[in-house]
């Protein structure tokens, strides 16, 4: 088991107000791991289900709660979209005229071309956008299921439209950091297209080979849940994330998901080929390749070589 820990609480936090909308998995880890780190001096917490707030206030989580978006975002140095993709266009048009100046905006989506595209003609000039997405996660969803620790050692890319404020993407590379992620910077179409070969395609897979399986007849498919040990298991994890999150990655990274699709789709071809043909040395040579991959991620921290697959939280981490 990897137990990654937080830092001990910073000198000085990085905002004075922080809002984060949405207090989902992503959401809610934000607002535990800024407390522990003291990365904000206020945090504010909105969402636009009231019993999602309810919870956040059981789970103890934030200082105050907004039922309303703009209250929320009023005081804020840097708001945090974490609800969708797809409600991003909603969120901007009610958050944008009750920013106050110099307010970060940031997000955590997981594709960022269209973020850029639908929230920067919606903010006034004296807004800073940047872009952000954590790449830490779990298959599960809602305030119960977030922790402190799942930015820790994980990687956030930020992608700063030309021409922001070097200020702006330098305070929330110290907030990542404090999160105890590591942060690089691209550009939104570049992190579109890397993470539709590092995320969304293995996703769509996976949705793929769990779909498949429940198409089968039910003599089969009830042998596919009993002996699903054997590879199928890891597929159903990813196959479990969340279906309103997912459809939004498939709509708004369309373009870089279809370019890799077509790939993959060549090389499924030519793995075809091989098993046809008896190839057993190029099969053997290609799954040495991928074990060395697996190796590597492995040796640079980012899973573990335990066998079970996965991340788990320590209960602690859950406190807000
Ligand atoms: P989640 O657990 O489902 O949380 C999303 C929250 O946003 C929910 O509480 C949802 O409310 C709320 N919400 C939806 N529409 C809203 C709106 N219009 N206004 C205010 N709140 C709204 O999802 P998540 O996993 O935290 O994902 C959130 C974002 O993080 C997504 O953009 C995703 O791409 C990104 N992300 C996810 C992961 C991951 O592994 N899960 C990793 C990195 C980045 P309801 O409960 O009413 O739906």
């Amino acid at each position: 088991m990897v137990v990654e820990r937080l830092g001990p609480p910073l000198e000085e936090p990085v905002f004075d107000a922080l809002a984060i909308i949405g207090v989902g998995l992503i959401g809610s880890s934000i607002a535990r791991a800024a407390r522990k780190r003291g990365a904000a001096r206020r945090i504010i917490l909105t969402d636009r289900a009231p019993e999602t707030l309810e919870r956040a206030k059981a789970l103890g989580l934030g200082d105050a709660l907004a039922r309303d978006l703009a209250e929320a975002v009023r005081d804020a140095d840097c708001v945090i979209l974490c609800a969708p993709v797809g409600a991003n266009e909603a969120i901007g048009r009610a958050i944008a005229p009750a920013l106050k100046p110099n307010a970060i905006v940031t997000d955590v989506g997981s594709v960022k071309g269209a973020v850029v595209s639908t929230l920067e003609p919606l903010l006034p000039k004296h807004a800073r956008l940047v872009p952000g997405h954590p790449v830490a996660g779990t298959e599960q969803s809602g305030p119960d299921a977030g922790f402190a620790s799942l930015f820790v050692n994980r990687w956030c890319i930020l992608t700063p439209p030309e021409g922001t404020d070097p200020d702006a993407v330098e305070a929330m590379r110290r907030f990542w950091e404090a999160l105890g992620s590591h942060v690089e910077t691209m550009s939104a179409a570049h992190h579109d297209l890397v993470l539709a070969i590092t995320s969304h395609v293995p996703h769509l897979i996976a949705y793929n080979i769990v779909g498949t399986a429940a198409d089968l007849e039910d003599a089969t498919r009830s042998e596919v849940i009993k002996f699903s040990a054997g590879g199928f298991r890891d597929f159903t994890r990813i196959a479990a994330s969340d279906p309103t999150m997912w459809r939004d990655v498939f709509l708004y990274n369309k373009e870089a998901v279809l370019e890799m699709l077509g790939r993959f789709t060549e090389d499924l071809t030519a793995l075809q080929r091989m098993i046809r043909r008896d190839d057993g040395d190029g099969l053997f040579a290609l799954f040495t390749r991928t074990r060395a991959i697996r190796l590597s991620i492995v040796a640079q921290g980012q899973e573990t070589a335990a066998p079970d697959f996965g991340r788990r939280a320590v209960e602690d981490e859950r406190a807000p």
